[in-house]
This record gives structure tokens, sequence and C-alpha cells, in this order.
């Protein structure tokens, strides 16, 4: 086992429309467009980047808008439900607003013990909201969403699997415990995390596996503090016999990429550098960002990427 992991980073989902994605993430959710760059592997698709204020590993949500994708279909091999953490007391709050904003899929779920309000991305993405009394992580209030109710970051993901055991096995290996089980609900947490520290495990045997599409999460990545962690962790997962990725730069932290035995692309991902690498607290996410292997392409990115305001 070992102990670099501290819980989620990031989340990476695809979606159909860059400008309705930025409006359900910031103006609906409240959150914070904390990067605008594109998809470092097809630079004409927009990667945005959602969060806190700054962007803490563990509340980046993040999107490769692809004009014209069909819709995903929901099955198994993928994260099924995103769920973020708000604090408690606040799930009426947004139940009215998700209601009044004419939210798809709203409806309330008992799981482990809490209520999860479940509701649906502008691709009919999966999403939940937790109350969690116990989570200090300051949210960021500049969109909208007071104190009292914004969200905090993530609280869990829920990977959907035909035969959950190789995948709890690794999450073990990862650092992860097993804190609870609900019928086909295995519920792991991390000691010592970021507060995104929790996935649950949902088996499903006869489900057909996922199409990837518009409103699927293409990868869910994990936090470790630093390069020299995430290089252990790289070495230690090739021990196991997993086939990892050489570690590549992504600008604002460095990631290396496996996949799971139940089919779900994991990332193992740096809190260094950061989203405020190259632009300051203040405007986070407002300018168009382009990594230098991609700069010669700006004039042609500024006139065909879809406005993403208005
Ligand atoms: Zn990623």
């Amino acid at each position: 086992m070992i102990d670099q992991i501290k819980g989620l980073h990031h989340v990476t989902s695809m979606a159909s429309d860059a400008r309705a994605n930025n409006r359900f993430f910031t103006d609906t959710l409240g959150l914070r467009r904390v990067k605008t760059t594109v998809n470092f592997d097809a630079p004409d698709v927009y990667h945005l980047y959602y969060g806190d204020e700054v962007g803490t590993p563990g509340s980046v949500m993040t999107y490769f808008p692809f004009p014209n994708i069909g819709q995903g279909r929901p099955g198994t091999g993928e994260v099924g439900t995103t769920v973020f953490s708000v604090p408690h007391g606040s799930l009426g709050y947004w139940e009215r607003r998700l209601g009044e904003l004419k939210v798809g899929g709203l409806s309330r779920e008992a799981r482990f013990g809490s209520d999860a309000l479940r509701f649906e991305g502008p691709d009919k993405d999966g999403f939940a909201l937790v109350e969690d009394a116990a989570d200090g992580r300051a949210p960021w209030t500049g969109g909208g969403v007071g104190p009292d109710e914004a969200i905090r970051g993530f609280h869990s993901a829920s990977l959907r699997l035909r035969d959950g055991g190789a995948t709890e096995e690794l999450l073990k290996f990862m650092g992860y415990e097993v804190v609870d089980r609900a019928g086909a609900l295995t519920r792991l947490s991390i000691d010592k995390g970021n507060g995104a520290h929790v996935i649950d495990i949902e088996t499903v045997p006869g489900a057909r596996p996922a199409d990837l599409g518009a409103g699927s999460v293409h990868h869910i990545a994990f936090a470790v503090e630093n390069r020299a962690k995430q290089l252990e962790v790289r070495k230690a997962l090739l021990d196991t016999g997993y086939h990892v990725t050489p570690v590549i730069d992504r600008d604002y932290f460095w990631a290396i990429y496996f996949r799971t035995p139940g089919g779900v692309l994991f990332e193992i991902a740096t809190n260094e550098p950061g989203f405020d690498r190259d632009e300051d607290t203040a405007h986070l996410g407002q300018a168009l960002k382009l990594p230098a292997q991609h700069a010669h392409l700006r004039p042609y990115l500024e006139k065909h990427l879809q406005p993403l305001e208005g």
C-alpha cells in the first residue's frame, strides 16, 4: 500500500457545447472558471476548468467541449456520478435553486445514511450534492452562491463497474480503505485526505459497457503533493503490473495515466504548480491560455473557438 495519494484532484468530462457548459458550472452551480485553455492533445477544442477560487485540487471539474459530439451512453467502466460537497442544511436551498433553473434529473436519494440531491448537467452528466458538516474547505462565493450554501469541492466520485473486486483492491493499494458497504455499493475513503477523499464502487453485473460521449466522464484524477511523490506512485504501479504513461506536463500539474481493471481511466496529478502559475488570482480563467507548443495557433483559435460569454 502506498500513502502519497490525498483524494481527488480533478474530474474531466466531455461536453457538446462550450457556452452552455460554462453557463451551467459558473451561473447555475456558482463555481469559478479558473482556467480557459485548450485540449493539449486536440488544440482546436477547449479545456475548461471550474473550481474554487484558485482551483484547489479536489475542487476542479474540467471539460472538453467537442462541438457536434454524440451523446454518451451510461454503462459500466466509467464514473457514474460525480458528487460535490455542500454545507450542512443547504440541500433545500439547492433543490429550490436547481428546480427554478430547470435543471434536469432532480431527485433525492439516501446513500450511506445521508441524503443526496441528484441532478444532471447540460449533457445529462450524472451529478449529486451531499451535505458534509465536517468539510472545512473555503468555497468560492464570487459566483452568486453565498457562503452558507456554496460548493466546497468534490465529496466523492462513484465508479460504476460490472465487477468491483479488482478495482477495490487497486484503491486499497492506492491508500483507500473500505468504510461501508450497502447492497451493491462499497464506500472507500482515504485517511488524512484533501476533503475529496471518498470513492464509491457501484457494482452492476449485467449492465453494458458505457459509450464515451457528451456527458461522460473521460477520466478521474487523484492528487499527490509533488513530482517526487508522483514518481513514487508511478514506480509502485509499474511494479504491480499496471501500464502507466510517462509523466506528461499539463502546464498546471504533471500527469500520469493508467487504465483500471474495471475500465476506468485513472490519472495521478500533482498539486504543483497550480492554476495561478500564468495568471494572477484576481483574473484566473479570464484569458485564453495556450501551452507553448500551441502558442502559434492563437490567431486561428481566437477566431474559431466559440465565445464562452454572452
Ligand atoms: Zn486530467
